[in-house]
């Protein structure tokens, strides 16, 4: 059987023509499947709608999220309830055709355990895809596994990916593109043109890519966390040697720029505790990001 994962928010206008079309091919492939939708608390009648839908088709089936938790959130719900032997993730918005899943299963049927969509094209606003170029290609730069460029969730997998994406990485932040390159096993990429959202406005706000964004980095990188350990580490040395400046220069007493230190008693002792506090406190941060580094 193919499970077919699908999440929406607010997509009334979608669902109806994206049931048509994938039906349409689901059917040409010939196995049975089951189309699992995933309703991300949805304000306007996306539920009413899949349930009529449900009425009408015995391979459809709703899982109803109990508010709105986000796009990966929702993909996960769906997986944990998939049955078949090949699943298929897209997005609710016929931005992903449903004519690129017998390519998908062709890749599958031949010996790959993962085949993952490649945007050659996107029909979207050049900040958007700026951005998307601009994240990809840094989070390839800082991560500790190979993500690869320019490809988002919509997928295929075998149940022996899906079986490590649901037991064997519990993470409860989830970057599920991220997460798939990290399984491992046989991969391919199937390059597709991106259409543009067939109904209704964009549900991923800018700020809902930023936490996006983050997640992927945070998942798959202790870059972050390293950057604070070097500057902590670089911020200490300069701060020890300002502290050992200032007290030779109160020991030995001479002017610069005119000034010297008796001008002002007690200055060297305040500065040079400071310093060498806080020079102690960034190594110590540094310390402890190396070994959280390690538990993450
Ligand atoms: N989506 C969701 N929950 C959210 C945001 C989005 O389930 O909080 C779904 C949405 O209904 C769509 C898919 O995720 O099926 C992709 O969202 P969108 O089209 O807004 O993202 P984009 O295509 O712009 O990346
Ligand atoms: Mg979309």
């Amino acid at each position: 059987m193919i499970s077919v994962v699908i999440p929406f928010y607010n997509e009334e206008d979608n669902i109806v023509p994206l049931h048509d079309r994938l039906t349409k091919i689901l059917q040409q492939i010939g196995s049975d499947f089951e189309i699992i939708c995933i309703d991300d608390g949805s304000s306007d009648r996306t539920f009413e709608i899949l349930t009529e839908l449900a009425d009408r088709d015995e391979h459809v089936c709703i899982i109803r999220l109990s508010r709105n938790f986000g796009h990966q959130a929702a993909i996960s719900a769906g997986l944990k309830h998939a049955g078949g032997e090949e699943i298929v993730i897209m997005d609710g918005d016929l931005q992903d055709p449903p004519e690129v899943v017998p390519q998908f299963l062709d890749n599958l049927r031949s010996g790959y355990d993962v085949a993952y969509a490649v945007r050659t094209k996107r029909k979207e606003g050049l900040w958007k895809r700026m951005a998307y170029a601009f994240f990809y290609k840094f989070l390839r730069l800082i991560s500790d596994i190979e993500i690869p460029i320019d490809s988002g969730d919509f997928c295929a997998m075998n149940r022996k990916v899906l079986d490590v994406l649901n037991l064997q990485l519990p993470e409860n932040i989830k970057f599920i593109r991220g997460l798939r390159a990290f399984a491992g096993f046989r991969q391919i990429g199937v390059e597709y043109e991106r259409d543009r959202r067939y109904a209704g406005v964009e549900k991923y706000t800018l700020k809902k890519l930023i936490k996006l964004a983050l997640n992927g980095i945070c998942d798959f990188s202790t870059f972050p966390l390293r950057l604070a350990t070097y500057v902590g580490f670089f911020i200490a040395s300069l701060s020890f040697i300002t502290g050992t400046f200032f007290i030779i220069h109160r020991i030995f007493d001479f002017k610069i720029f005119g000034y010297s230190p008796v001008d002002n008693p007690g200055l060297a002792t305040v500065v040079v505790g400071i310093y060498f506090l806080a020079g102690l406190i960034l190594i110590m941060l540094g310390i402890v990001g190396a070994y959280i580094g390690r538990i993450y």
